[in-house]
């Protein structure tokens, strides 16, 4: 039997049964697979070095010896830290590891034996470590002193060096190789080498080479880099022309012949302030798809306090002067009432009815505003996630709204379009979403940026600090109290088996409230009931709390002026986009703002570092880039809907170019040859039914 690429991994010479059934379990199931196993590492020999010239950052391969393996737990947590301190004729070093890479890899481990470590050198409170590094054997056969070697994560024991010998051993069996499936067009323009060499060159790396190599930028990397992006970016661009076919709504003005936006002016001359030049530019782009005939589906961002609320509300206004029906679903109950209470302000008075409908709604009030809905005699519905209860139908939905769109998945925006024939889409989110986030999660949005503030905003000062410092910024909380001010203090949610290391917001409010007896405190956490939450909301809304104590309950959306101070415990439990939001909380009036972030007293240096970043700006699009660089994008989104899984090897950060460059050329594509029937577009076709299915297809035709 020949070797293909699909054959199963248990037919390549030197595996079995029992060593495939290993591969399949961890992912590599044919002998193409295997190829897509990447080297995770190249180990320079040239490099090799001693332990006392090492230094941070360095990617380094080391011969020495074992003196010892040790474990330990990690602070309170059940967790254990394994460590490994191995030395040479130089010096010695610690390799760590926070998690087990399998059963067993540490028992194969004795004082005395010679090894090799490869990995990067980490800084660590000043001194040098390991953390995760390959802890190889010597092999006796490979003691080429000036090779490139690619170093594999070990499976269960299956060592680097036999990985690497049955990568080779594919390239010489396999005879026949899948045709190319980029375009040849593309291959030639971008000058790639094919994917064929490009998997040969990341297993057989060239010596010559070896930075571009471990820095992800051979010439094999950018070909097979660029290829993943591709495919992402096709089947966006071809979700998003599919769009383009369906026809939409257009809202034309019910009340003046020559369409012009009556409603639109009285809202915008009873404002008590101008609507900045984004909120004008955002809603200019919003009103140009609402009248143009084609659904809109589009993203406004914008950071927190920047004013998307109105944005929506103007259009939903838009709907309504057209005769049609919108709804706003928000993440929680809480801003759904806060968008209820302002469309009361800023929109009622102009004549449009509205409804509110959330999870405490009773069976009797659903019952009215199911049947004011088919009467039209509520114009703008908003509400949390009630909304897509299959009870809640329109008479002619034109305007779905979605605030903080990256609560709520795709199959939710779904659900609410079949609510009303292709209504048009406004979604707002203030995650400020990092551009190469935009371009493949949001591929198939157009984008709105309010990327200005309202004037007279004065900036938020922030301070990050740590427990020692916490009687002080208490201080700090009781000046803002007498001068009339309102303050958060947050704290993170607690895991059931962390609780005794973190202070509980519970505990702490009970505390406070002991200690500063003429402080008015509040307290608002998860497992309150809504009832419960609303009337602690609307005390400190009206100024009869001074200070909410609070769970990360409050971390989106809330808009209080009068507060001013955001005290973060545990700042360094957030994801820095977190704790831009909650910063976001205040600087929302005219008082100059504070926000105080307190860390726990065992924070590590790269915590340390992260947190204090947002000491540097206020910037929200700044905060999320450096978060994506450090934490990856499953902050910003589950990675498995928004199609981020699927990488092996592209990183967002690292490969932007490469991502834009797949990104131009697939919308290139899909521009000059719509339905891709090209003969050199034959096979896009079938990979991307392949990779997404019949939907993928399904707008091009
Ligand atoms: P976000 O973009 O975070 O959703 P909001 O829509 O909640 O921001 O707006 C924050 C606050 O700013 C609200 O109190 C709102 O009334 C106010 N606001 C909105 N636009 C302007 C403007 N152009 N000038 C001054 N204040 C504004
Ligand atoms: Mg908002």
């Amino acid at each position: 039997m020949a070797l293909r690429l699909d054959t199963d991994i248990q037919y390549l010479k030197g595996v079995g049964p029992k060593l495939g059934t290993l591969f399949s379990r961890n992912g590599i199931k044919t002998v193409g697979d295997l190829l897509l196993n990447f080297p995770r590492a190249y180990e320079d020999r040239r490099a090799a070095r001693n332990i006392a010239s090492l230094k941070p950052d360095d990617i380094v391969s080391v011969k020495a010896c074992i003196v010892g393996v040790s474990s330990y737990s990690m602070g309170r947590s059940s967790r254990k830290i394994y460590d490994v301190l191995v030395r040479d004729a130089s010096g010695q070093i610690r390799c760590k590891y926070f998690r087990v890479p399998y059963k067993g890899y540490f028992e194969r481990f004795k004082a005395g034996d010679e090894i090799r470590v490869v990995g990067k050198v980490t800084n660590y409170r000043g001194r040098i470590e390991f953390h995760h590094p390959d802890i190889r054997d010597i092999d006796p056969e490979e003691d080429l002193q000036d090779a490139l070697i690619p170093v594999y994560v070990e499976i269960e024991g299956l060592s680097s060096a036999k990985t690497a010998k049955l990568v080779s051993s594919v390239f010489t069996q396999v005879k026949e190789w899948p045709q190319e499936k980029l375009p040849l067009a593309i291959v030639k323009k971008n000058k790639f080498i094919s994917r064929e060499q490009a998997l040969y060159s990341l297993h057989h790396p060239e010596v010559e080479n070896a930075a571009s190599y471990n820095e992800m930028k051979s010439a094999a990397h950018s070909r097979i880099i660029y290829e993943e992006f591709f495919w992402l970016e096709l089947y966006l661009a071809s979700k998003k022309s599919g769009l383009k076919n369906e026809k939409g709504f257009v809202f034309r003005s019910r009340l003046s012949e020559d369409s012009e936006d009556i409603l639109l002016s009285r809202l915008q001359a009873s404002l008590p302030f101008q609507l900045t030049g984004a909120q004008l530019r955002a809603f200019a782009e919003v009103k140009k798809d609402l009248e143009s005939g084609k659904p809109m589906n589009r993203l406004v961002q914008g950071d927190v306090g920047s004013g998307k609320t109105l944005v929506s509300f103007m259009s939903a206004l838009k709907a309504f002067e057209a005769g049609f029906q919108s709804c706003l679903m928000a993440p929680t109950e809480i801003l759904a009432e806060q968008h209820f209470r302002n469309a009361e302000k800023v929109l009622a008075p102009i004549g449009l009815k509205l409804g509110l409908l959330t999870g405490k709604t009773k069976a009797k009030e659903r019952k009215e505003i199911a049947e004011k809905l088919l009467a039209s005699e509520i114009h703008f519905l908003i509400g949390t996630h009630a909304l897509i209860e299959d009870w809640v139908q329109f008479q002619n939905l034109g305007l779905v709204i979605i605030d903080e769109q990256h609560r709520f998945g795709v199959a939710q925006r779904g659900i609410l379009k079949n609510k009303g024939t292709s209504p048009h889409f406004l979604i707002m989110t203030a995650t400020p979403i990092p551009r190469t986030l935009a371009m493949t999660v949001y591929g198939d949005l157009d984008v709105s940026l309010i990327d200005e503030m309202p004037v007279g905003r004065t900036p938020i000062q922030t301070r990050v600090t740590n427990e020692a410092k916490r009687p002080q910024a208490l201080q700090f909380m009781t000046e803002q109290v007498a001068k009339g001010r309102q303050a958060y203090v947050v704290y993170p949610l607690v895991e059931e088996s962390e609780k005794i290391d973190l202070k509980n917001a519970t505990e702490e409010y009970e505390k406070l409230r002991t200690q500063f007896p003429k402080i008015r405190f509040g307290l608002l956490h998860g497992k309150m009931k809504p009832a419960e939450k609303d009337a602690v909301m609307d005390d400190f809304r009206q100024h009869k709390i001074d200070v909410l104590v609070s769970t990360t309950v409050i971390e989106v959306g809330v808009d209080v002026p009068n507060a001013t101070l955001m005290m973060i415990e545990h700042a360094e439990r957030f994801g820095l986009s977190q704790l831009h939001q909650l910063r976001g909380r205040v600087g929302r009036g005219e008082h100059k703002s504070f926000c105080v972030m307190i860390m726990g007293y065992a924070v590590s240096e790269e915590t340390r570092t992260r947190v204090e970043f947002m000491e540097k700006t206020n910037d929200g699009f700044k905060v999320a880039e450096f978060d994506l660089e450090i934490r990856g994008p499953g902050e910003f989104m589950g990675s498995r809907q928004s199609g981020l899984a699927g990488f092996k090897m592209a990183n967002l950060v690292r490969d932007f170019d490469l991502l834009k460059l797949a990104r131009d050329d697939a919308f290139e594509i899909l521009r000059t040859d719509p339905k891709l029937q090209k003969s050199d577009h034959k096979l896009l076709r079938e990979e991307l039914l392949k990779s997404y299915g019949p939907q993928a297809l399904a707008g091009i035709g």
